[in-house]
This record gives structure tokens, C-alpha cells and sequence, in this order.
């Protein structure tokens, strides 16, 4: 599924709020959710939207420079 697409149909589940892809252009890393400062990974090209899972912005941020 496209990034576009997913954008639409996912959201923060601690927030419910919308979220921002992170990554390339060609590939997306994780969503984040800005008023949670969190970002949720993708696995083998699947969103993982799991709070646990769920990585600090400032974390991943430092493991994850923009491209
Ligand atoms: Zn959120």
C-alpha cells in the first residue's frame, strides 16, 4: 500500500491523531504522531501501531536522520 493511502486510513492509537510518514522518498521508516512525540516503526513494510512499540521522536530522530 502507498504511503499516501495509509496516511489516510491510520491514526496515532494513543491520540487518534494524524500522522506524518517518515523516511525517503522512495521508502517510509515510520509515522509519526507530533502531538505525542512518537513515531511508529515499519517492519517489513507494515506499520507497526503499537504503543509499545512505539519510538520517542527525539530518539528516533538520532537513529534516523533525514534523508
Ligand atoms: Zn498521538
Amino acid at each position: 500500500m502507498q504511503t499516501e493511502e495509509l496516511l489516510q486510513i491510520l491514526a496515532c492509537p494513543r491520540c487518534h491523531g494524524e500522522l506524518t510518514a517518515e523516511g525517503g522518498a522512495n521508502e517510509t521508516t515510520g509515522f509519526a504522531c507530533a502531538a505525542c512525540a512518537l513515531v511508529y516503526p515499519v517492519r517489513d513494510g507494515i506499520p507497526v501501531m503499537l504503543l509499545e512499540e512505539a519510538v520517542p521522536l527525539e530518539r528516533w530522530r538520532a537513529s534516523h536522520p533525514a534523508v
